[in-house]
C-alpha cells in the first residue's frame, strides 16, 4: 500500500476514532465528576408529585403532608411546597409556610434560567388543579446540589443536526488537513530522492544531477549526503576503473618485459649450447647479457611480489642500526662495475666517516638501487650518474642524479603513483611502481623523497631520512 494511501486512511480512521472518543469520554466523565440535579430532572420529578396528589379522591392535608415528606426524604436537599391560588402555603417541608403574592411567584419563574446560572436557589413551580380549585408545587433546590455544567443537544430536524455535525467535523479536520498537507510535502520529497537513488547510474559519465532542497531538516540533510555520496561514488568508481585500466596495462606490459629477454636469453643460452661463438671474449659478452636480463627478470618479479604483498598488509619495516655510509659505499661500488666500459662520469660523494641510522637495510638497498637504476636506463644519455650521502644533526639525504632527458613538467607531479609511466605506450622498460616504492619505503622510515627535473639538463631525486625515527 502507498504511503498516501495509508495516511489517508489514517486519517479517516483517526477522525472517526477521535469524534466516538469525544463522545463516550465527556458522557462518562461528566457523569463521575459532574454529580447533582440537571434540570431536566426536576421538571418531571416535580410532576410525578402533583399527579400523584392529584390522584387522590380528596386533597386532605395529611395524603399532602405524607406524599410531600416521603419526596423529601426520598430528595433531602429539595424543598416543596404547596400553595393555593392565593400564594398561601398549604404545606411547606421546611416547615417555614411563606406566603407568596402573584408578582413573587412571577418573578421566581421570570427568573428561572437566570438563577440557574447565578442565583442561590433554583424553583421550579408546576401548576395542578384539585376539586375545581388551582394549587402550585414551588420545588426549590439549593444551586450546589445542581449539577455543576450540563450541555443539552436536542436534535429536532437535520437542520439542528448540521448545526452541530459540522463545526463539530470542521474542528476535528483542520489538524488532519494541516498533518495532510505537511505529509504531501514530505512525501513529495522523500519521491524525489527516491527516484534520484533509483537512476543513480556510477558507470555514467555526464556530471551528478544535484538534488536541491534548501531545508535544514533531517530529509534536506538526507538529500546533501545523497549529493555527496553520488559524488563519492561516481569518483571512486573512475579511480576503479582507472586502476583497472592501469593493472590491465600492467599486465600487458609485463608479459611483453618478461618474454622480451626471454626469447634473449633463450637465443644466447643456445649459441653457447652449440659453441656457436667466436672468441672467449664472445662468450663473455654474451654471457653477460643473459646475467643482464636474468637480473631485469628478478627485479620485474620482485615488483610484481610488491604489488601483491603490499596490496594485502602495506609496507612493514623492520629497522635496525646501520652504517649508512658503508651501505652506499657498497652499493656505488657494485655500480661501477656494472658500467664499467661505458662512457660515463660516475660521480660518488660519500662522507669518510660513518653515519649511523636506524632503518631497514635491504628495502633502503633496494630504493637506491632503482633510483640508480632509473638513473642508467633513462639518463644514460647525459654521461653523468651521480650519488650523494648527506648528513646533518637532525636528518641523513640519499641524493641520486643524472643529467638525462629528465622528467617533463606536466608528468612531474604524478610521477609517483604507482603504474604511472611518462611513456606509457612504450614496453620493455618497466612496470611504473618502481618510484612508488621508493616512496613507500621513505615514507615508512617516516622519510621523504623528492625530485627535481630540467630536462637535458639534471634530474635530482632525493630520499630525506630522519636522525631519530623513534616510533618505529
Ligand atoms: P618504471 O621505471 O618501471 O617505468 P618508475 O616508477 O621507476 O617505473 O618510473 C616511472 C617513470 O618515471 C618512468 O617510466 C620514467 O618515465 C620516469 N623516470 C624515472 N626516473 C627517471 C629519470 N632519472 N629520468 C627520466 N625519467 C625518469
Amino acid at each position: 500500500m502507498k504511503l498516501r494511501t495509508k495516511l489517508w486512511l489514517l486519517l479517516v480512521l483517526s477522525a472517526a476514532m477521535s469524534m466516538v472518543l469525544f463522545g463516550y469520554t465527556s458522557v462518562w466523565i461528566g457523569k463521575a465528576a459532574n454529580k447533582g440535579y440537571a434540570l431536566f430532572q426536576l421538571n418531571p420529578l416535580a410532576q410525578s408529585i402533583v399527579d400523584s396528589i392529584q390522584e387522590q379522591p380528596k386533597l386532605e392535608i395529611d395524603v399532602l403532608q405524607r406524599t410531600l415528606d416521603r419526596a423529601h426524604a426520598d430528595h433531602p436537599a429539595l424543598r416543596f411546597v404547596w400553595l393555593d391560588d392565593r400564594g398561601h402555603s398549604v404545606y411547606d417541608t421546611a416547615g417555614l409556610n411563606p406566603t407568596f403574592t402573584f408578582s413573587d411567584l412571577a418573578m421566581l419563574m421570570q427568573n428561572m434560567p437566570k438563577s440557574y446560572l447565578t442565583a442561590d436557589h433554583i424553583s421550579i413551580i408546576t401548576p395542578a388543579t384539585k376539586g375545581g380549585q388551582s394549587y402550585f408545587l414551588l420545588l426549590s433546590v439549593p444551586a450546589s446540589e445542581m449539577k455543576q455544567g450540563e450541555m443539552y443537544f436536542l436534535i429536532r430536524t437535520l437542520k439542528s443536526l448540521l448545526t452541530l455535525v459540522v463545526p463539530l467535523i470542521l474542528s476535528f479536520s483542520i489538524p488532519f488537513l494541516l498533518a495532510l498537507w505537511f505529509f504531501s510535502a514530505v512525501n513529495k520529497r522523500i519521491r524525489k530522492l527516491n527516484k534520484a537513488l533509483n537512476q543513480l547510474n556510477i558507470q555514467d559519465h555526464s556530471p551528478v544531477a544535484e538534488l536541491i532542497d534548501s531545508s535544514k531538516d533531517e530529509l534536506g540533510q538526507l538529500t546533501q549526503h545523497y549529493n555527496s555520496m553520488a559524488h563519492r561514488i561516481r569518483n571512486q568508481f573512475a579511480q576503479i576503473q582507472q586502476f583497472e585500466n592501469k593493472r590491465k596495462l600492467l599486465l600487458s606490459n609485463l608479459s611483453h618485459d618478461l618474454r622480451t629477454p626471454l626469447t634473449t636469453m633463450l637465443g644466447y643460452a643456445e649459441m653457447i649450447r652449440t659453441g656457436n661463438y667466436q672468441d672467449q671474449q664472445e662468450l663473455q659478452a654474451r654471457a653477460k647479457i643473459i646475467l643482464q636480463r636474468c637480473r631485469y627478470m628478478d627485479k620485474l618479479l620482485d615488483q610484481m611480489l610488491d604489488i601483491s604483498r603490499q596490496d594485502a598488509d602495506g609496507l612493514a619495516i623492520h629497522p635496525e642500526d646501520h652504517n649508512v655510509s658503508e651501505l652506499v659505499r657498497k652499493i656505488a661500488a657494485e655500480y661501477i662495475l656494472i658500467l664499467d666500459g661505458d662512457e660515463l662520469l660516475f660521480d660518488v660523494e660519500i662522507p669518510d666517516e660513518d653515519i649511523y641510522l636506524s632503518i631497514d637495510a635491504p628495502l633502503m638497498e633496494r630504493a637506491l638501487r632503482n633510483l640508480l637504476d632509473n638513473a642508467i636506463r633513462y639518463g644514460k644519455d647525459g654521461q653523468y650518474l651521480g650519488i650523494r650521502l648527506t648528513a646533518d644533526e637532525r636528518s641523513v639525504a640519499v641524493i641520486v642524479k643524472d643529467k638525462g632527458k629528465g622528467i617533463p613538467p606536466e608528468h612531474q607531479a604524478q610521477i609517483f603513483e604507482r603504474f604511472y609511466r611518462v611513456d606509457s605506450g612504450r614496453k620493455g622498460e618497466g612496470l611504473g611502481i618502481g618510484l612508488a616504492i621508493v616512496k613507500d619505503i621513505a615514507e615508512a622510515h617516516q622519510g621523504s623523497i623528492e625530485m627535481n627535473s630540467t630536462p637535458n639538463v639534471e634530474t635530482v631525486f632525493r630520499i630525506t631520512l630522519p636522525r631519530n625515527i623513534s616510533t618505529l
